[in-house]
């Protein structure tokens, strides 16, 4: 019997994990997809929000602030692309200006540092390309942007090197009582644990409701996004916020730690839970919220649209971390909206003490492994790039051109401790197909790779997620096999 089943592989699974993982414990992640960050830690603003938005009390704002605290230091050690460039909420209007100064009492009862509240010329010297219809800002020097899917997965991989059993695919759809714990089965096949966290998102009341009464029900709200080209990827230096609405944070223009742009997001019912399309109307209201901001993004360098789903939770306006009333032993972590991925440390920390206090005993490993390191070719030094070249000649050849990802990265991520099973697989891990063309040049050959490393035919290479073939079948024979 497992001790800890943890229900879901996005971030708060994964942190979780990582956190459990420093304990002598046997944990395992059950993840419905066939790779961890799939569902909405895949598709977010990428903000490290600095937790001057949740009212003072909640859990929101305690797990943002003590999350933006601790990830800090875990992206250092587990090598997440991770800068801290500041935020600005802008005013446009005398009563924006009232809410900045609500905004700034907040942050300084939540525990925010640093905040400071700017005139319209200070905001300006800041961001040159500010609409000049913007009165003052919020400053925020702790905001922070990462790469939300690497800080997942480098959880997860750091999880998985110490000790955690991982299964994909593993969609859990029924969880009954057994003696000592609770029987679940997936759709890889039956586990028991005697403890069960459930981080499954969108899920999480469906999951909650297998086990014990319905408590909570979860409301989903989709929102879609611009990615611009890295041309346009200095028209901001900080992550710049409009005032916030009952709706949630309003739409930013944000740079990313891959050097492009993000404007998004807006706020609509999707038609399904996961339903992740974006629609012309959506994104049309964007790009005006947009430009209200930033008048000059130039929106023809967009290389890419996305929507992402937040997971609110009826009821208080607050994350639910707490033991099922009745159903001791599982412990819900669900209405994991946005700052959810700011929180996600501080969530598998209190995760961990809620464990103890249902009776788990948490002892330190004599070892853990607490560092990871990914080669990254195009930011050596090109002593270091000819020597790993020499090395291994697969450092030597580039594969996505537009974001010079060579073969030997590929290869790393193919052999890493979490191997992708999908050409986005790949993408997630070496950023390989992220670039202005958007994998059109390097995407056969990162399928090829797949194949070869992976031992499948080319038939079975998937896009994404299960199902999604890219080859449906032969339609010539020749000597070269496929045409
Ligand atoms: C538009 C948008 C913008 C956002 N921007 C930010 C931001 O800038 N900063 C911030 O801090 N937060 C932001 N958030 C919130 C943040 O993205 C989420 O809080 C966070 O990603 C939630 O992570 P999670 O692990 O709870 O959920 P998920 O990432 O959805 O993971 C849940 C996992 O559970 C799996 N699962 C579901 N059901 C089952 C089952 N039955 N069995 C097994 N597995 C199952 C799913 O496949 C999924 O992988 C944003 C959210 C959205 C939608």
């Amino acid at each position: 019997m497992l001790d800890v089943a943890i229900i879901g592989g996005g971030i708060v699974g994964a942190a979780c994990a990582y956190e459990l993982s420093r304990y002598r414990l046997s944990v395992a992640v059950l993840e419905r997809e066939n790779d961890v960050a799939c569902g909405t830690t895949k598709a977010n603003s990428a903000i490290l929000h600095a937790g001057y938005d949740p009212p003072p009390g909640t859990l929101m704002a305690r797990l943002n602030v003590e999350g933006v605290r601790l990830a800090e230091e875990l992206c250092r050690k587990l090598d997440v692309p991770y800068r801290q460039c500041g935020s600005l909420v802008a005013a446009f209007s005398g009563e924006d200006a009232g809410l900045l100064r609500t905004l700034y009492s907040r942050g300084v009862e939540n525990g925010v540092p640093g905040l400071s509240l700017l005139d319209a010329a200070q905001v300006r010297n800041l961001e040159p390309n500010l609409s000049p219809e913007v009165v003052g800002a919020l400053y925020a020097p702790t905001a922070a942007i990462v790469n939300p899917w690497e800080y997942a997965l480098a959880l997860a991989e750091t999880a998985v090197r110490n000790g955690v059993s991982l299964h994909l695919n593993a969609g859990v759809t029924a969880i009954r009582r057994c003696k000592g714990g609770f029987e679940l089965d997936t759709a890889a096949g039956r586990f028991w644990a005697r403890y069960v966290l459930n981080a499954a998102g969108l899920y999480s009341d469906e999951v909650h409701n297998m086990a014990a009464a319905p408590a909570f029900r979860i409301h989903p709200d989709r929102g879609e996004y611009y990615l611009l080209d890295k041309s346009e990827g200095e028209r901001v230096s900080h992550v710049v916020f409009q005032c916030p609405t009952r709706a949630g944070k309003g739409t930013l223009v944000a740079p990313t730690v891959h050097g492009n742009l993000i404007v998004g997001p807006n706020n609509e019912p999707p038609r399904e839970r996961d339903d992740t399309a974006t629609t012309a109307g959506g994104l049309e209201e964007v790009m005006r919220l947009a430009r209200k901001s930033v008048p000059s993004i130039n929106f023809r360098e967009s290389i890419r649209n996305f929507a992402g789903v937040r997971a609110a939770a009826d009821g208080a306006d607050d994350f639910i971390i707490a033991e099922a009333a009745d159903a001791p032993g599982l412990i819900d972590i669900a209405g994991i909206k946005s700052p959810g991925l700011s929180a996600a440390p501080a969530i598998a920390r209190m995760a961990a003490e809620l464990l103890e206090d249902c009776g788990l005993r948490l002892v330190k490993k004599d070892f853990f492994i607490d560092t990871r390191r990914r080669v990254r070719f195009k930011e050596l030094p090109c002593e270091e790039k000819a020597r790993l070249a020499e090395e291994n000649p697969a450092y030597g050849r580039v594969i996505c051109r537009c974001e010079t990802i060579t073969e030997g990265e590929i290869l790393d991520a193919l052999r890493g401790p979490i191997p992708p099973c999908s050409v986005d697989g790949v993408k997630r891990r070496c950023n390989a197909g992220m670039g202005r063309c958007q994998g059109g040049f390097c995407g056969p050959r990162v399928f090829e790779l797949l194949a070869r490393e992976r031992g499948l035919p080319p038939e079975e290479i998937l896009q994404d997620r299960a199902g999604s073939y890219i080859i449906t079948g032969k339609t010539k024979m020749g000597g070269a096999g496929l045409v």
